[in-house]
Formats: structure tokens, sequence, C-alpha cells
């Protein structure tokens, strides 16, 4: 049986594992990254992932100090300056619209994020990948077995093969097969609601802006993409998210143009549409000797807000400076002492953004009178306080704070 070592071994080249390879590899560690399947790089251009996600100031300036963003920008990103919120149906007549409206221009910056197609940014990140020479990629790779300790964790494959290393990161998703063979649980639970996504063309066109209308059954999110078309993600119950894949395409457009009120004139439908049943969950520890886990292994969110794969980037970016800083002062990478100064770092903001997205989606569900009644007033308030306003965008934006180095704006000013 063959027994070969790495200074680090990540299970999962999903979009954070990924990073995560690419911004240790650029460190100097030699890095095995296992992944289960082989990711889709080709794709005809004239079609669209389904899936996408919201990436903030943060997340672009990670991709950016990866190297990885001149590559997705030559794919396809798309940016969008304003932002608008909205109520289902107001409660009562008040002086103001119960709407919130973000603008790029109002704190000064070029945009308020892009939207990118996942496949787009995990091709880029495989790219880099390919182009460094201390990843060494197992693909398809299946793991069988998982022995930790603090100085030479390991882990086995169903082809025998063994892989040790100074420290094991689980990057595999929110069903983390290594985080279960740690014996590490989670908490959380099942929410009453399903994501719909698809992606539609719109009668007057992407105005280079979200749109988010909150509705008793869930959010509707429509995210620009290209000149005239939306990314869907429509949360609803379980039962009318089946409806909604099932119905021809004419019934599913008329129904979304309904939903979103028509304020982008009539919505049609290309392609197919996919649905994801959404959760909360978290996993008790992020550490144990030897192992760390990052991104959707550790923490799954409501996307209401767009902020999962931008949490799991903020956690491999903070795990790369706690291991260049370990690795500096000659601390072994997979001890406590190490381990303990990222999952301080990560844990108590990620159970922060995971609660404030909850309380959203259960104030928003909620269409009990005097609730109703608050978040109108709400989000009047806030359009009308333009400091808070500000707070919640730079938030969204992950621009407050103390961010890890490769998040901070340019890659001059990543540590090294
Ligand atoms: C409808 C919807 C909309 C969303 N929109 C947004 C958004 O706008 N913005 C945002 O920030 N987030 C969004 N998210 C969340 C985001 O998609 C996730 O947070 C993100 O995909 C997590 O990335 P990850 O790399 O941690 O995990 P994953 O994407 O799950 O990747 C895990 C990888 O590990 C591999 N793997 C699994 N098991 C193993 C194993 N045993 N061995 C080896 N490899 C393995 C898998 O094949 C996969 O490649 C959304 C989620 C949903 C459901």
């Amino acid at each position: 049986m063959t027994e070969t070592s790495t200074d680090i071994i990540i299970a999962g080249g999903g979009m954070v594992g990924a990073a995560l390879a690419c911004a240790l590899a650029e460190q100097g560690f030699t890095i095995t990254l296992l992944e289960r399947r082989e990711p889709g790089l080709q794709w005809p251009p004239d079609s669209y992932d389904i899936r996408v996600s919201a990436i903030s100031r943060a997340s672009q300036n990670i991709f950016h100090n990866l190297q990885a963003w001149p590559r997705m920008v030559q794919q396809r990103v798309t940016p969008y300056e304003q932002m608008r919120v909205w109520e289902s149906s107001a409660m009562v007549t008040l002086p103001w619209a119960p709407e919130i409206h973000f603008h790029a221009a109002d704190i000064g910056e070029p945009d308020l994020g892009h939207i990118i197609e996942n496949r787009v940014i995990q091709g880029a990140l495989w790219e880099q990948m390919q182009s460094l020479k201390n990843i060494n990629i197992h693909c398809p790779a299946s793991i069988s077995g998982l022995e930790l300790d603090e100085e030479s964790p390991r882990v086995v494959l169903n082809d025998g093969t063994r892989l040790r290393a100074s420290l094991i990161v689980a990057a595999d998703g929110a069903r983390s097969s290594l985080r279960d063979l740690a014996g590490i649980s989670t908490g959380g639970w099942a929410y009453d609601q399903t994501a719909v996504v698809c992606t539609v063309r719109a009668e007057k066109g992407n105005q280079s802006t979200c749109w988010q209308r909150f509705m008793p059954a869930g959010p509707l999110a429509l995210l620009p993409m290209d000149d005239e078309l939306f990314s869907i993600v429509w949360s609803t119950t379980p039962q009318q998210a089946e409806e909604l894949l099932q119905t021809p395409p004419g019934h599913f457009n008329a129904a979304l143009t309904q939903a979103s009120e028509a304020r982008l004139g009539k919505l049609s439908l290309i392609g197919e549409r996919g649905a994801f049943p959404l959760r909360l969950q978290h996993a008790r520890q992020y550490i144990k000797p030897g192992l760390a886990l990052v991104g959707d292994a550790a923490h799954v969110i409501h996307p209401l807000a767009g902020q999962g794969v931008n949490l799991g980037l903020l956690d491999m970016a903070e795990l790369t400076d706690v291991l260049v800083r370990a690795r500096s002062k000659d601390h072994p990478l997979g001890s406590p002492h190490t381990l303990r100064r990222y999952e301080r770092a990560r844990k108590g903001e990620n159970i922060a953004m995971q609660g404030a997205m909850d309380l959203f989606k259960r104030i928003f569900s909620n269409d009990m009178a005097p609730l109703h009644l608050a978040r109108d007033l709400g989000m009047g308030l806030t359009e009308h306080i333009p400091p808070l306003k500000n707070l919640l965008i730079r938030n969204a934006m992950g621009t407050l704070g103390d961010a890890p180095s490769l998040a901070r704006t340019s890659p001059q000013s990543a540590k090294h």
C-alpha cells in the first residue's frame, strides 16, 4: 500500500476548496486536492448555468488576489449598480413606499457586487489550480477513511491509497463526509421552503439592478445577467416549488411575471429549471486536531441575501492567514493552538450572519398584521436614513470590519 505526504490535503474542489488550494499553493505549501467528480469546465457559449452567486466586494478581492478574476471576466461576470427590495403589499398607506433602493453611487462605489455563474467561478479557479505546480489534483477521488492527529493526519482512498499531511481541510460541502468521519455533529433545521432556480429573459432589460420581493411564502430574487437576462431564485413552499417545476413554460412565465409585479415587463424562461430544498446547518466544531472545516461543510445559510459562498471564501482567506502565520512561527499546522485562531475568527461571524438571515426569513414569512406593519415601517425608515442604509450595504459587500489579507483591496496588500 502506497503512502504519500503533502503539507495540506483539501477534500472538495468546489468554489471554496479550489480557492483555498490556490491561496495556499501561492504561499508555497504543497497541496493535494481530492475531488469526487470531474467539474464540467467546457460549455456552449450561448448556455447559462442556473446556479449563480452574488459575489461581494470582499470575494471579488479574493479572486483578484488569486489571479482568477481576469479568467472570470473573460467568461462572463455581471456587475450590478442598484438593488431594489420591496414587500408583497403594503399593510396601510404610509407616507413612503415599503421599499428600499440601494445605489452604488450613494457610497461612492462603481457597483454593489457581481452576479457570476458558479461554473464560471469554479472553472476559473480550476484553471488557476492547474497552472500551479505545487497542487496535485486527484479526481475522481473517493475517501473511505480518516485518521486524525495533530502531527500527521491521514486520509485513505477507496483504492487503498493513504495520503498523509500536516493538515486536512474539509471543503466537501453541506453533506461533508469528512465531517462525519471526524465525528463532528451539526445543528440546524430544514426550512419549509425550496428555491426554484432558472434563467429568464426580461422585456425591460436588466437595468443593472438586483430585485428582491418578499412574499409570505418566501423571497423572489431576480439577479441580473447579460443585458436582458436574470437568474431567478424563487424561494417558496415545497408544494408550490413542485408546481413551478412541473407547469408548462407559458404558465411558469405568467406566474413569475405576476410574482415580480411585472416590474421588468414580461419574463420568459430560457432553458431548464432546478430546485434546492433550503436548510440552516452549522457544525458544532470547525476544527479537530489535524482537521479544519471551511465553507458549506461548516455552515449552510438561507440564500435570501446571497451570502453562503461569500462566507466560505472568508473562511478560506482567514485559514490562509492563520496557516502562513503558524509556519512563520514554526507552529504545527494541525495543532489545536494553531487552528483555534481560525475557529475563533470565523465561527462567531458565520453564526451572526446565519442568525440574521434566519430572522429575516421568519419576519418576512409571517403575515401577522403587527409584523407586517413593522416591516413596512422598517423598510420605509431604512430607506430614509442614509447612514443606516449605507451600513447595511457595506456589510453585504464585506467591506466592514477586519478582513483577512486576501479579501482586502489590492493584490499588493495581501500578506506574504
Ligand atoms: C439556490 C441557492 C442560491 C445561492 N445563492 C448564493 C449567492 O447568491 N451568493 C452566495 O454567496 N451563496 C449562494 N448560495 C450558497 C452557495 O451556493 C454555497 O455556499 C456554496 O456553493 C458552497 O461552496 P463550497 O465549496 O463550500 O461547497 P460545494 O459547492 O458544495 O462544493 C463541495 C465540493 O466537494 C465535492 N465533494 C463532496 N464530497 C466529497 C468527498 N467526499 N470527497 C471529495 N470531494 C467531495 C463536491 O463534488 C463539490 O465539488 C446559494 C445556495 C443556493 C442553494
